[in-house]
């Protein structure tokens, strides 16, 4: 038995499918006679898809980018040419019948010590493009390598270090039971997938990669957050119990579907999705979502080889709008940055602290044809459905002079667009409140924009200065802090005094015991995974707005976190006692 961190609800039971970072467990076996020739073939092929990929990011980066970024890629063409680079894993795997992974290991582990007796800051930076180009090289090795998905009988739980964005876009074709993570927390991308695919997840497990192998059977229990590797016949069983009562759980909620969501006493709520891409937008819709409160667009772009062009970009944004509940889309822009990082942009910019740094519409004002073009894309889509309720909105906004000149990109947009002959019309423009700055003044924010949507993810690990990805602080990264639930309630507050819509769109937006406290400060636009609209629906059935005041009033008496959420779980289980399996 592991513990971790849980980060999506429920029981689940499966095969293990173990996504290998590079090098968790490089091959160290000795080939045979037989096999040198495979395998040194297998290293060329390696090579030259590389080549092929990074001569196709140069030329399309540099034509949508700049040169500047784009120069990136040649540095590590170069590296791959390298006659010394080439010639040491050629002999190691010929001379000392290594295999080309493993050869490839011993390289980066030469070159690691070899940088690291020099003091030339340059110098050492090159040693990142060198490991940059060596796990290139893995990946095309290792994706031959591993077990075709079609060979390994499912139900399928994933264990990573972490999941990409790429490798989650290969896991969308498959059926998912279960997701392991050794690294990253609640609001971290595979805790992300997870929730909004509505599987149950287990994240921050130290050491779980070596201690399990694609094959082994895995139970995930996201409701405490541990997970059982093989475990004895008596366990599974009593498992196999939990995950047909968590199946029947959510049976039983999805017929909520068709029923508006709306509380006790009459008051009508605006529940919304939050989405990575079109799968996410069905399910949205399949769920009972209105409408989709938060199009996370990097995903477009991290999933992407090279960047997307407006076309491109106009093409997934019609694609989106057509598929969600009533063509109602807030489309995030660009929020890059912090633990997501694109391959074009900032490569040679190393921060200390990139949650701090060069994120979001920082990086985007950096880039304008970069954001024009984004910009000119949403637009055009939101023209297309002239009925629909598309709406634009800017992550990270810090300040109003950021807000002035996220104001005057919009209207460079549709000038743009005018003089090309494209119609457009007027959009909703609003921000996201997740720095402590802007909710400070969100008086004076308030006069800028149409719209706001509390990204409480990230707006809680900046109050309360702790990491979200880091489980070592998750303690402290807490919505239900009493410090979150100040700040939250005086910016809810705010906003319905001005009349300007506000909606939360951070993960506990879908959270029973936040959603309470939330209902009680005068919130009324949720937004959240499309799996947690039923369980909201259910539960906003139960309690009118009066009750949901009174006990905000207790809650907020309280002066520690663990008391908010041990009262809070007591309310959520006097209301609908089902629904602790859901609420982590
Ligand atoms: C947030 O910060 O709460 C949010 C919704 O944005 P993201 O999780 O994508 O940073
Ligand atoms: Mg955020």
């Amino acid at each position: 038995m592991r513990r971790g961190i849980a980060v999506s609800p429920g029981v689940a039971i499966g095969t293990a499918y173990v996504i290998h970072d590079i090098f968790v467990n490089p091959d160290t076996k000795r080939l045979e006679d037989s096999e040198i020739t495979a395998e040194l073939a297998s290293y060329e092929t390696a090579r030259d898809r590389a080549a092929g990929e990074l001569r196709t990011l140069e030329k399309k980066v540099e034509a949508q980018v700049g040169r500047n970024e784009a120069s990136i890629f040649a540095i590590h063409q170069q590296i791959l040419r390298d006659g010394a680079f080439t010639s040491k894993i050629r002999s190691w795997i010929c001379e000392d019948r290594m295999a080309a992974e493993a050869a490839l290991h011993r390289l980066l582990g030469e070159y690691t010590g070899l940088f690291a007796r020099t003091e030339d800051e340059y110098l050492k930076e090159r040693l990142n493009d060198v490991r940059d180009v060596i796990i290139r090289l893995c990946n095309h090795l290792v994706s031959k390598q591993q077990p075709d998905l079609d060979e390994v009988k499912g139900p399928l739980i994933v264990v990573a270090n972490e999941l990409l964005p790429s490798q989650t876009v290969a896991l969308g074709k498959i059926e998912v039971a279960g997701i392991v993570t050794q690294s990253g927390s609640q609001t971290s991308h595979a805790a992300i997938i997870a929730r909004s695919r509505g599987i149950p997840a287990v994240s921050g497990i130290k050491g779980i990669l070596r201690a399990v192998k694609t094959g082994d059977t895995i139970v995930v229990d996201g409701r405490d957050g541990h997970v059982e590797i093989n475990p004895p016949a008596e366990t599974l069983a009593a498992f196999r119990k939990l995950e047909r009562e968590f199946f029947d759980l959510k049976d039983k909620l999805a017929e909520n579907r068709e029923l508006p969501a709306v509380t006790s006493c009459g008051v009508e709520l605006q529940l919304h999705a939050n989405i990575n891409g079109v799968s996410d937008a069905k399910a949205a819709t399949a769920m009972g979502a209105t409408g989709i409160g938060l199009f996370r667009t990097e995903y477009m772009y991290l999933t992407h080889n090279d960047v997307p062009d407006e076309e491109e970009q106009f093409q997934t944004y019609c694609e989106i709008i057509a598929n969600s509940p009533e063509n109602n889309v807030t489309i995030r822009t660009l929020d890059i940055g912090g633990d997501k990082a694109l391959s074009y942009f900032g490569k040679d910019h190393h921060e200390a602290n990139p949650f701090m740094g060069w994120r979001s519409i920082r990086l985007s004002f950096e880039h304008p044809e970069f954001f024009n073009t984004q910009l000119r894309a949403i637009l055009r889509a939101a023209t297309v459905f002239p009925n629909g309720n598309v709406r634009i909105m800017f992550p990270m906004v810090t300040t109003f002079e950021e807000l002035r000149k996220l104001r005057s990109f919009v209207r460079k947009a549709h000038k743009d667009l005018e003089n090309r002959k494209i119609k457009t019309r007027e959009i909703p423009v609003g921000m996201m409140l997740e720095v402590p700055a802007a909710a400070v003044t969100i008086d004076t924010m308030l006069t800028q924009v149409d719209f706001v949507s509390i990204g409480s993810n990230d707006l809680v690990q900046y109050l309360m200065a702790a990491d979200r990805d880091n489980p070592k602080v998750s303690y402290l990264c807490q919505p239900l802090s009493p410090a979150v639930l100040r700040v939250l309630y005086q910016v809810i507050t705010a906003c319905n005094s001005a009349k300007k819509p506000v909606t939360v769109c951070g993960e506990m937006a879908g959270q029973p015991k936040a959603f309470l406290l939330l209902l009680g400060m005068g919130l009324r636009r949720f937004s959240m995974s499309p799996a947690f609209v039923p369980s909201i629906k259910q539960i906003a059935a139960q309690i009118s707005v009066m009750e949901a005041e009174q006990i905000l009033e207790s809650a907020l008496k309280f002066k520690e976190t663990a008391q908010v959420v041990r009262f809070m779980a007591r309310q959520v289980g006097q209301l609908v006692p089902s629904l602790a399996m859901l609420d982590i």
